[in-house]
């Protein structure tokens, strides 16, 4: 700025004359209404259907919008999509930032759009909720897979609570699906509550690791590892090689631990390199065999029964609690009551119970 001051510098700005406008209002006009232009729902469907990306992403954007007139439209969408949706096999991938989880995912995606597959890249990024700044950072990541025509990568919605987001992305996967995109890949920063979400939606979950970072510094929790169906401990590579292997046998041992999972499948640790390509192969081949196998003894579809029903209770809970916080009345003694609390002239409970009563006599 400082320098478009300086009477001689190149960058100062001249005051001109006033010039008409540069672009004809009415072709303005013309070109937004067809740049909104709003299709109906039989053109939403028909095009997801058709694999038409632009509709797709049209229709993901009326999902993650908070107004409600998009809110129906999308509702109206998803409900179409679902007879086709569901053919596919959804991985959930975390792991702490720097692990390798794109680099990972160009690399299992190559390699899967080259047998064939129709891949989707959905994200959950926790960091956003808090913050403008996002840990999984959109723009210049997968830039191979970017540009594959067999892959279509959609970033984290950015706004909203945890909760919201995680529903967004469960009802984009049913878009995709409807897309016809055969493997869904649901990515998230291994740092939250967001693993639990993603696990409450994908058929098999995968957690990244490195070797010799030490279970608390890769702030992964006994929990989450818990929920890995596999475990692949990224970067064994180079120097590094040795210390994967070793890292490989420590986690066998510690995943012996835990009692077995309800879906009859032992969960498995690998050793990759995303970077060279090494072990991807084996991982995929990983997650097929546990296709397969929950296939046969019915886990499969009883997991995917067992979490829409999760998302429906999930759903339920939200919205009363979003109508509850937004209820005039109750925001208005809201920080009355809380302070009453905090000075315990009243018991949590009592609070609880009184502003409750209040909300439902709304
Ligand atoms: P993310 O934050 O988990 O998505 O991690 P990135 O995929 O961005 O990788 C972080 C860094 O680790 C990058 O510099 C990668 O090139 C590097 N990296 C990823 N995978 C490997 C691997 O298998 N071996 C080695 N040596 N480096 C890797």
């Amino acid at each position: 700025m400082e320098e478009s001051k300086k009477k001689d510098s190149a960058l100062r700005v001249n005051k001109g004359i006033d010039q008409p406008p540069s672009v004809d209002e009415n072709a303005a006009q013309k070109f937004k209404s067809r740049k909104r232009k709003q299709f109906s729902i039989t053109e939403y469907v028909n095009g997801i259907q058709s694999g038409d990306r632009t509709i797709l992403s049209q229709a993901i954007t009326l999902i993650e919008s908070a107004l409600p007139e998009h809110q129906k439209t999308a509702q109206e969408i998803i409900e179409a999509c679902l007879p086709y949706a569901g053919n596919s096999i959804r991985v959930g991938i975390t792991g702490v930032p720097g692990v390798g989880k794109s680099t990972f995912i160009e690399a299992l995606g190559e390699t899967i759009t080259g047998k064939g597959h129709k891949l989707a890249v959905l994200a959950i990024d926790p960091s956003s909720e808090r913050s403008k700044g996002s840990i999984l950072g959109d723009k210049t990541r997968m830039e191979l897979l970017s540009a594959n025509e067999n892959a279509y990568i959609r970033p984290s919605p950015a706004a909203g609570s945890l909760g919201g987001v995680a529903r967004k992305t469960r009802e984009s996967i049913i878009l995709c699906e409807a897309a016809g995109f055969d493997t869904i890949f649901i990515e998230t920063v291994g740092v939250g509550q967001s693993e639990t979400a993603v696990h409450s939606m994908v058929d098999f979950f995968l957690l990244l690791m490195l070797a010799g970072a030490g279970d608390e510094l890769q702030g992964i929790k006994r929990g989450i590892m818990e929920m890995a169906d596999a475990i692949a401990i990224n970067k064994a590579d180079g120097d590094n090689f040795k210390k994967a292997r070793h890292a490989k046998a420590e986690y066998k041992n510690a995943l012996h631990l835990f009692p077995p999972s309800l879906s009859g499948w032992e969960p498995q640790v690998l050793t990759i390199s995303a970077l060279k390509h090494e072990g991807i192969e084996t991982l995929w081949n990983t997650i097929l065999d546990y296709k397969k196998i929950t296939a046969i003894n019915g886990y499969f579809h009883a997991n995917r029964q067992e979490q829409a029903k999760y998302w429906m209770y999930q759903t339920i809970n939200e919205n009363l609690q979003d109508d509850f916080y937004r209820n005039e009345s109750i925001l208005a003694q809201l920080k009355e009551i809380e302070k009453k609390v905090i000075d315990r002239k009243i018991s949590s409970f009592q609070a609880a119970q009184y502003l409750l009563e209040k909300y439902l006599k709304k």
